[in-house]
Formats: structure tokens, sequence, C-alpha cells
């Protein structure tokens, strides 16, 4: 039955490093019961509603029944868990907080995460205890009609794990539907498979996932915050595609990271001064200054794509304060596809920019099924590195948190230890 590591490389104990006698009610983290013996309680990180705010305060550890599972779904012991902004946003409780969609009492982050399947429902059939897998963060209902033959990521149910469900992987075991599961990267340690489904899916989706824009050979694509999660996994996927990413980033330490990923070339923010929002048109000498300092920009764009080559497309994330200059700087029937608002929510653009020159903004979310398997099996095929920057221990996943909230992470995706208690392992057969 099982496929787990016998021979201690650990990550998992071989079988007389189980926890010995007999079967407990709650085992310390980092310690494994014997297989598929599940514990009645678990630890986790909790969120509670009256405690929304900084990360460090927001998440304290309790001790909580483990999850009971339903006919479609598995329980999955974490071995490890990424760290991404559902954990933040769902620490301060913007932009929603979690508890106003769910409404139970409280709350598990974590919407990344890699584990060993440790029980599986009735119905579940592709899944058996044992396997290794990493954990996507798509959840729904499956029954309406986008779920069966449309865009499951267009129905009315579908909602993030971790961040829209109270049951994420900031806990010894997590609650899935068996959908979520995907087989692990076996060359991958618990951490970096834990690290990267959250970012990668997501960039692909919006890299390809949005015809006819979808990134050809050739294209010239900026990517905001390319040192980060998601910007590392796109400047992967546009040099994947024989297309040239353009990075940008705030520091120049993180240059070499970019470049080492493919992008042709990187731009530094902070020699920049057109940030924040759409000044008001109708004030002629406060626009025709603003719009200096972007056409300067734009300048830094050309020194890399060639003079009068606009980008295809502009990967945005960051919002408010750099969407005007994304729907300046894309071509004339190009796009701006973006996936959040990290510095806020009012997005301002020069509509006449948009109409004329007839481009597409484009608001993407997560990734279908379908997309996230084909992104996964480009990191099963070594295509794609997952950029695993720094590990934390259980203990410190409030702190990675806090660090990332700050954007003082190292670039690439971060990655906690769980119930795996070495970070360079892997769990080969
Ligand atoms: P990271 O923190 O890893 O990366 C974000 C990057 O943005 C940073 O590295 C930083 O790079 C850059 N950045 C920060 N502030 C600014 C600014 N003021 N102007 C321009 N760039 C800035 O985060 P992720 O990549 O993991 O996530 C980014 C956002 O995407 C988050 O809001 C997250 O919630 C969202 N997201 C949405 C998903 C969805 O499905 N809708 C899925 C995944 C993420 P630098 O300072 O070097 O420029």
């Amino acid at each position: 039955m099982s496929k787990i590591n016998q021979e201690n490389r650990g990550c998992v104990p071989s079988a007389p490093n189980y926890a010995g006698g007999a079967p407990k009610d709650l085992y310390e983290v980092g310690e494994i019961p014997p297989l598929g013996h599940t514990p009645e309680r678990m630890y986790a990180w909790l969120i509670r509603r009256g405690r929304h705010g900084d990360p460090e305060t927001a998440m304290q550890i309790e001790v909580v029944d483990t999850p009971k599972i339903g006919p479609d779904d598995v329980l999955v012991m974490i071995m490890a868990a990424g760290i991404n902004y559902n954990g933040i946003w769902a620490a301060l409780g913007t932009p929603v907080s979690p508890f106003d969609i769910h409404g139970a009492s409280h709350h598990i982050a974590g919407s990344d995460g890699a584990g060993i399947v440790w029980a599986v429902g009735d119905r579940v059939k592709r899944w058996k205890v044992g396997d290794e897998v990493v954990l996507q963060s798509h959840q729904d209902d499956g029954d309406d009609p986008e779920c069966n033959g449309g865009d499951p990521m267009l129905s009315a149910s579908q909602r993030a794990w971790g961040y829209e469900t109270p049951d994420g992987c900031f806990a010894q075991f997590a609650r899935v539907q068996s959908r979520q599961l995907l087989p692990r990267p076996t060359h991958l340690t618990w951490v970096e498979s834990a690290c990267y489904i959250l970012t990668l899916v997501t960039a692909y989706r919006m890299l390809f996932g949005h015809p006819p824009h979808v990134v050809r050979p050739g294209q010239n694509v900026l990517v905001w915050g390319a040192a980060g999660g998601l910007g590392s996994m796109a400047i992967q996927l546009v040099t994947l595609a024989g297309a040239n990413a353009i990075g940008v980033v705030s520091d120049e330490s993180r240059r070499d990271h970019v470049v080492s990923l493919g992008a042709k070339g990187v731009i530094n923010r902070k020699e920049f001064d057109c940030w924040g929002r759409l000044p008001d048109v109708d004030d002629g000498a406060a626009y025709g200054a603003y719009m200096k300092r972007v056409r300067r920009f734009g300048r830094a764009i050309w020194e890399i794509t060639g003079k009068g080559n606009d980008v295809d497309i502009v990967f945005e994330h960051p919002g408010e304060v750099t969407f005007p200059v994304s729907c300046f700087v894309a071509r004339r029937g190009g796009m701006v596809v973006f996936c959040a608002g990290s510095s806020g929510y009012n997005l301002t653009m020069d509509a006449r920019f948009i109409w004329t020159r007839q481009k597409r903004i484009q608001g993407s979310h997560y990734a279908s099924l379908y997309q996230i398997c084909a992104a996964n099996r480009l990191v099963t095929e070594r295509r794609i590195d997952p950029c695993l920057s720094e590990v934390f221990t259980w203990n410190e996943i409030p702190r990675a948190h806090k660090k990332m909230w700050r954007n003082q992470h190292q670039p690439g995706n971060m990655a906690a230890l769980v119930q795996a208690t070495v970070a360079q392992s892997t769990s080969q057969f």
C-alpha cells in the first residue's frame, strides 16, 4: 500500500521510527504517526475573528480536532507548506475576512503544500494512502455547467482552499478535495514541492489562459515584481515560450536572480518616479509632467526591446501604484493582465489610450485544473524551477508571512517545514 520512503532520508522515518507504542490522540509536530493512523487532534496555526492583523499576532498555535473527510475528500499529512500572500490576507482580514466567507469559528491558512495521503474518502479512486502529493488550492462543487465543460474558474462555487475555506495546510493534517492532489515531482525536496504551485499556475493562466493574447515566440512581456513568487514563475514561462521577458525589480540585488531565470532585461523601478494613481487629466501641467516621467520608463523598456517595440503583454499585480503605467506601455492591441492589487485596489488609467489603441484589460485568478496540470508537468519535466528561496521552521510561519508582507523576503518562493524536519531531503524510493 505505502509508497512512503522506507529508507528514512530525513523526511519520513522508516517504519521502526514511526511513533512507537499505542496510537496516540495527538502527536508533536514532526512526529510521524503510524501510516494511516489519524490522531483525533492536531496542532495548527489558527487565526480567529477577534485577532485579525499583523501575521505575528493573528496566527497562533492551537490544538484542534483533525478534520473529518467526506466521500470525495482526502486527508493529507502535511510535510511542508508554502508561504504566500493568501496567509497575509487571511491574517489581516483584507480584502475580505475569511470568516465572512466560510463562517467557521477558526481559520487555518495555507494554500500551498506537499504531503502524504493519509486517508481517502469512499469515492476517491485515483489516490491511495501513502501517495506523495502536492496540493493545489482550487475547490469547486463540480456540479454546474462551468465545472462540466466550461471553465471551473468561472464557476460560482469556485473557492480558494486555505483562504475561502477554514482548513488550509498550516497544520499537521489538512482535508482537501481529491481534485486538489497532484503527483509530487520526486526530484524535489518536500519544501521545494510545497512552494511553487500557487504562483506558478496563476502565472500560467495569466500568460496562456486568455486567448488570443497568449505569449508567443518573439513577443515582449513586461513582468512586475520579477523577483517575487509570481514574477519568478512568469519570467521562466515567458522564456520557455520563446518570448522576451523584461523584469522589474526594486533592488539591484534582485537583478541577477531575474537574469538567471532567462529575462532579456531588468529595470529597477526605484530609478523612476511615475508611480501612483493617474493625475487628473484635466490638470494639463500636472498631467504633462507625469507623462514625461512615464515616457522615460517607456524608453527604458525600448532599450531592451528595441526602439518603438512596446510590450505585447504586461503581467500586473502591484495594482494601484503601477496600473496606469502598465496601461500606457502595453502595445496597440496588447493586454494588461492582472491578478491582484497588492498596493491598492483603486486602479486608474487614461481611458483614451485603451479604446483608441484597442488594448485589453484582463482580470485573471488562479487557474483551472487543466492549466494546473499543464503547469505542474513543466516542473516534473524540470523545465521550471520552483525557485525555493527561504525555508522556515514550523514555529517561524507567522514571521515568514511578516517578511513577505514587508517585501523583505529573498527572491523566489518560500516554504516552511511542518511534519518534515529536514529541509534538504527528498523522499524518493
Ligand atoms: P511576492 O511578494 O513574492 O512578489 C511581489 C513583488 O511585487 C515583490 O517581489 C516586489 O518586487 C513587487 N512589488 C512590491 N511592491 C511593489 C510596488 N509598490 N510597485 C511595484 N512592484 C512592487 O508576492 P507574489 O508574487 O507571491 O504575489 C503578488 C500578489 O499577487 C499578491 O497580492 C498576491 O495575493 C497576488 N496573487 C494572486 C493570485 C490569484 O490567483 N489571484 C495568486 C497568487 C498571488 P520589487 O520590490 O523587487 O519590485
